[in-house]
């Protein structure tokens, strides 16, 4: 799979928020966009009218970027979303949200998505007992998430990790196991993301 291979915290910058691509180091006083606000390169800190066009490429700019995915891979979501049931850009990021390397994120065992990303590349997830390890496997009502047994001993360090778990999933940092308690509805998802610019833009 293509994948962007450039700064991140670049586009941090150019989206002007933080997208909390490099773990620690976003929280840290290193981080880039707390140095420096502005947009990357020699036009960063004119000001320039926005059209209504541009503002939605950089929603959608934005959220692909925070999920870390190309932009083929991303309006996959948006056709998906399309199709099923409910508002498109709700069950769009509820999509992004159930994808095996966010929720493996959003449970703590990677400190970013791309780390979370290359941990279930790398073999170390089981879902309901398999070993799982496609990043964007769509985890389901119920299912089990766990870190495999023979690689809990690579993870023991988390036991004195305790992360912020969103309500829709439980995670034990004594058992490396958790489980999706309910599938992610928009008040879960706590990204500053206005998911109609998005449909809007791609409706087009
Ligand atoms: Fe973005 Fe993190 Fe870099 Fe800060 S340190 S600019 S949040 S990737």
């Amino acid at each position: 799979m293509a994948k962007y291979t450039g700064a991140d915290c670049r586009l941090c910058r150019r989206e002007g928020v933080k997208l909390f691509l490099k773990g620690d180091r976003c929280t840290s006083r290193k981080c880039a966009i707390d140095r420096r606000p502005t947009p990357p390169g020699v036009h960063g800190v004119g000001r320039r009218k926005v059209s209504e066009y541009g503002l939605q490429l950089r929603e959608k700019q934005k959220t692909k970027r925070y999920y870390g995915l190309m932009e083929k891979q991303f309006k996959g979501y948006y056709f998906k979303a399309v199709k099923a049931k409910g508002i498109t850009g709700e069950n769009m990021l509820s999509f992004l949200e159930r994808r095996l390397d966010n929720v493996v994120y959003r449970m703590g065992i990677g400190f970013s998505r791309a780390q979370a990303r290359q941990i279930v590349n790398h073999g170390h997830i089981t879902v309901n007992g398999k070993k799982v390890d496609i990043p964007s496997y769509q985890i389901d009502l119920g299912d089990v998430i766990a870190i495999k047994q023979t690689s809990k001993q690579k993870f023991a360090h988390l036991k004195e990790y305790r992360p912020i778990i969103p309500k829709w999933l439980d995670f034990s940092t004594d058992t490396l196991e958790g489980k999706v308690l309910a599938l992610p509805v928009r008040e879960d998802i706590d990204l500053n993301i206005q998911e109609h610019l998005i449909v809007e833009l791609y409706s087009r």
